[in-house]
């Protein structure tokens, strides 16, 4: 299975993406992750797209470019993989497109989840990780209720931290950088034949068995 989730930041990308591991086996490949673990190590790569991020704007394209051919070359992504937060733009979506011609490896289909903007905002500005395992919560749906809180994850008392690109001026940064430069994706994977759009606004698994349908029709 090689598939892209496509969708705006709070879509519940990285959330499906896990279950989709778990079912398929497949591994997958989220550049924001990759990017958040340069920024903490703090190497070059990281150093370098720290700003961009903490603005909400876009790393350039060729240091992510190089970051997804890495990560694409080792070995368990032969089997197939599942792309979260890649391609953002349109010349990502083509050098991809290269990228997977020269593996012979082309893609199956590219999933949109598919969520209204006030829903997305509130889901980004409620959202919480665990410092311990980085499980996800939200303040407005999931956070287990009283203190001290412990994390479903990893049972630790957890401390649930917000990313700091989950600041409110930062979320309408992000939110307007998926219109302008992601969301053409839509039409141009609509061209291709790939697009399955997948309703959002629905509970975890609800969604996740809309994907499961979208990715084995
Ligand atoms: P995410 O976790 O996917 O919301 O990504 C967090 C941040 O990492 C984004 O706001 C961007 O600054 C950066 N980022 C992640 N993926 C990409 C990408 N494919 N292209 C450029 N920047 C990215």
């Amino acid at each position: 299975m090689r598939i892209v989730l496509l969708g705006a930041p709070g879509s519940g990308k990285g959330t499906q993406s896990q279950l989709l591991v778990r079912s398929y086996g497949v591994p997958q490949i989220s550049t924001g992750d990759l990017l958040r673990e340069a920024v903490s190590k703090a190497t070059a790569l990281g150093l370098e797209a720290k700003a961009a991020m903490d603005a909400g704007k876009l790393v350039d394209d060729a240091t992510v470019l190089s970051m997804i051919r890495e990560r694409l070359a080792k070995p368990d992504a032969v089997k197939g993989f599942i792309l979260d937060g890649f391609p953002r733009n349109i010349a990502q979506a083509q050098a991809l497109e290269r990228l997977l011609l020269e593996l012979g490896t082309p893609l199956d289909a590219v999933i949109l989840l598919s969520l209204d903007l006030g829903v997305l905002f509130k889901r980004l500005t409620g959202r919480r990780i665990c410092e311990g395992c980085g499980r996800v919560y939200n303040i407005y749906t999931t956070t287990p209720p009283g203190a001290p809180l412990h994390c479903d994850g990893c049972g630790e008392t957890a401390r649930f931290i917000q990313r700091p690109d989950d600041r409110e001026d930062v979320i309408a940064k992000r939110l307007e950088v998926f219109e302008a430069q992601t969301k053409p994706l839509v039409q141009y994977y609509q061209d291709a034949g790939l697009l399955r759009v997948v309703d959002a606004d629905a509970d975890v698994d609800t969604v996740f068995r809309a994907i499961q349908r979208a990715v084995e029709t």
